[in-house]
């Protein structure tokens, strides 16, 4: 297999992909009206066309995605995305608007953008939406802000927020960025939080619990709205971290379980790209006495016109340029109107039962920390693989032989040597036969061949790489005349 170099490695001096003719007309000086200008080209690399073209495919040819094959990253719901989404998101009037169009020049856009936002209101039984925060984490952040203002203007400020054992590490994060200290409660022996912890740390101090249902585990808190009564009891708010709506989506609603504040991920539920794929997006959807802090500008429906209102007196203000981002909501709102009210609610049937299938074909052969019932997700870990001296990361990287991408790794942290698996709807059954096989055949490997887990990847393009070296020596940008 061809080592591909650093494009900066096969950059000539003058190499270019296409050269305008010489000038014919007389030069105009000063174009740019003295606006400041670098004074420096910037180190750019210089290629060719066809050098630039090679050098990106033969790239994109060693990488893994969704198009691929099965990328069961627990917690991520790595679901295949439609094509239809990128060929609506793509139409000219959508992908062409400038942001600063006025609103009567973007009345079908701003009714997109409201479409969407009532779309998961409905979905979440939460009243009211906002599609500008750019990921989950933001939304996090955001939606722990509408609280903190919310307590404000009670003049109750409060000073702790509670988070499961079980959480996501952005929950705490959040939490913390907003100024809030963060309390842990801890699960109990079925994978669900503690009633009676919650109990007792539920206190007059405390502004939030933030909890991910079905949590990740994968796990249903069934006390959730009894956990609800206990907060609200106290004048706390529930927020509900809802990366995991993939589960629930047209089966029930976290609005009428008593939580008043959630964010979704549309690049994960709702079917848009992740990370490189594209931008993303993390709704907030709240209850109404949440909603006047909602971040500015929101979109109204004015008898029948759309506008953007920046007079909110109470909002957190804005959290984000213009409105969000744009064409992912576009791509959802196809994801949410291609599939239809009966379509969610079976996609979340099927991601349910594709996890459950996983689960039974691979207990006994891995371990199970919790016999709970799980949803879209099932965790094990590696405790029976150990006993050979094969652990978790041996596992997965054996996976990549096997052309398959491997599950998240070493999370949720209350399970030692996890395996975090969530295989979404997506995937035939063909597909999840492909990969219990492989597991199968990995768990097999562990027993009679262990040295050969510990060698792999063997076949992949790049091989087992040194993560304590990595982790302590970063290498993060390439300089002109320095190694790989
Ligand atoms: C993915 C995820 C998040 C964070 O979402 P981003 O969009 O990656 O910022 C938070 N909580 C849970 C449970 C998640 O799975």
């Amino acid at each position: 297999m061809i080592h591909e170099p650093l494009i900066y490695k096969i950059s000539d001096e003058g190499k270019r992909a296409y050269k305008l003719p010489p000038l014919d007309v007389p030069e105009k000086e000063n174009l740019l009206n003295n606006l400041p200008t670098r004074e420096t080209n910037p180190d750019f690399p210089e290629v060719s066309e066809i050098e630039v073209v090679r050098h990106f495919t033969r790239l994109s040819q060693t990488n893994y995605c969704i198009d691929i094959g099965l990328y069961p990253l627990g917690s991520c719901t790595m679901k295949y995305n439609p094509k239809i989404n990128e060929k609506i998101a793509g139409l000219s009037g959508l992908s062409s608007v400038h942001p600063l169009a006025d609103d009567e020049l973007s009345q079908g856009n701003l009714e997109i953008i409201w479409k969407l936002e009532e779309a998961l209101a409905e979905i979440t039984g939460l009243p009211v939406c906002s599609l500008q925060p750019s990921a989950g984490a933001q939304g996090e952040l955001v939606g722990m802000m509408l609280i903190r203002a919310c307590l404000e203007a009670k003049g109750d400020p409060r000073k702790l927020v509670l988070i499961p054992d079980s959480a996501h590490g952005t929950n705490p994060s959040s939490a913390h960025l907003c100024g809030y200290r963060v309390q842990e409660v801890k699960s109990n022996e079925k994978g669900q939080l503690d009633l009676d912890d919650l109990d007792r740390e539920m206190t007059e101090e405390v502004a939030a619990v933030m909890i991910t249902n079905p949590n990740t585990l994968g796990i249903f808190e069934t006390n959730i709205c009894r956990i609800s009564e206990i907060v609200h009891s106290r004048g706390g708010f529930v927020y509900m971290d809802g990366a995991n709506m993939n589960a629930l989506m047209g089966i029930c609603r976290p609005g009428d379980m008593g939580v008043d504040v959630l964010h979704l991920n549309l690049h994960k539920t709702f079917s848009t790209p992740h990370g490189g794929g594209g931008p993303g997006s993390g709704p907030v959807c709240v209850s109404q006495e949440l909603a006047p802090y909602l971040p500015i500008p929101r979109v109204e429906k004015k008898v029948e016109e759309f506008v953007l209102d920046f007079a909110q007196p109470k909002s957190i203000g804005r959290v984000q340029a213009f409105y969000g981002n744009f064409l992912v909501a576009v791509k959802a709102l196809t994801y949410i109107l291609n599939l239809g009210s009966a379509g969610l609610k079976e996609a979340a049937e099927i991601a349910v039962l594709n996890s459950r299938y996983i689960r039974a074909c691979l207990e006994g052969t891995y371990h199970l920390q919790y016999e709970t019932p799980t949803l879209h997700e099932c965790v094990f870990s590696d405790k029976i693989q150990k006993e050979h001296g094969v652990n978790n990361i041996d596992i997965a990287k054996r996976l990549i032989d096997f052309d398959l991408h491997p599950p998240t790794m070493s999370f949720p942290l209350i399970v030692p040597g996890a395996l975090m698996i969530e295989p979404t709807e997506t995937e035939s059954k063909e597909d999840l036969d492909r990969f219990v096989g492989a597991m199968l055949e990995i768990a097999k490997e562990a027993a009679e061949s262990p040295d050969l887990l510990k060698a792999a990847p063997l076949v992949s393009y790049v091989r087992r790489l040194d993560e304590t070296a990595a982790a302590r020596n970063p290498i993060l940008r390439w300089q002109p005349g320095q190694e790989d």
